[in-house]
């Protein structure tokens, strides 16, 4: 195989792009993402580093939490001076978990209020639950 035959991305970093739409290495690792994230403090890793992670093919990113704690609101896409759309990164990330059948709660486990919203419910089964 000629050298520019090698493609350095994983199958989980394939997946992630296929799922997302997004070319993991269009990201420098510049930070603007992380910088502007309003759920970072809550995060095990941050967004760029989950792609760096995904980057350098470490499977470990999948037991993070960071994708679940997302909360989609989009000021990393609008930061990126890549146009990498780290949001559908993390979606992709929940739905392999998902796919595999790894939900991130217990539905059993859920006591719902009188005053829970249903809207609230109902989107936190679609993104927690497969
Ligand atoms: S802002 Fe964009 S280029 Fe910079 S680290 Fe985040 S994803 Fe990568
Ligand atoms: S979409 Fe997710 S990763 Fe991006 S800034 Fe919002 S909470 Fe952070």
């Amino acid at each position: 195989m000629a050298n520019g035959d090698i493609n350095p991305r994983s199958e989980l970093a394939l997946k992630v792009e296929e799922l997302s739409g997004q070319n993991l290495f269009a990201c420098y690792q510049c930070g603007e993402c992380s910088s502007g994230c309003p759920m970072s403090q809550e995060m095990d890793l941050l967004p760029n580093q989950v792609i760096r992670y995904l980057q350098l093919g470490f499977e470990e990113v999948l037991g993070s939490k960071t994708p679940w704690v997302c909360s989609s609101c989009l000021t990393c896409m609008v930061r990126c001076p890549k146009d990498v759309d780290v949001a559908k990164i993390m979606e992709a990330l929940r739905v392999i978990k998902l796919r595999d059948g790894q939900n991130h709660v217990d539905l059993k486990a859920i006591r719902v209020e009188d005053d829970t919203p249903p809207l609230a419910f109902i989107s936190a089964l679609r993104k927690y639950v497969g």
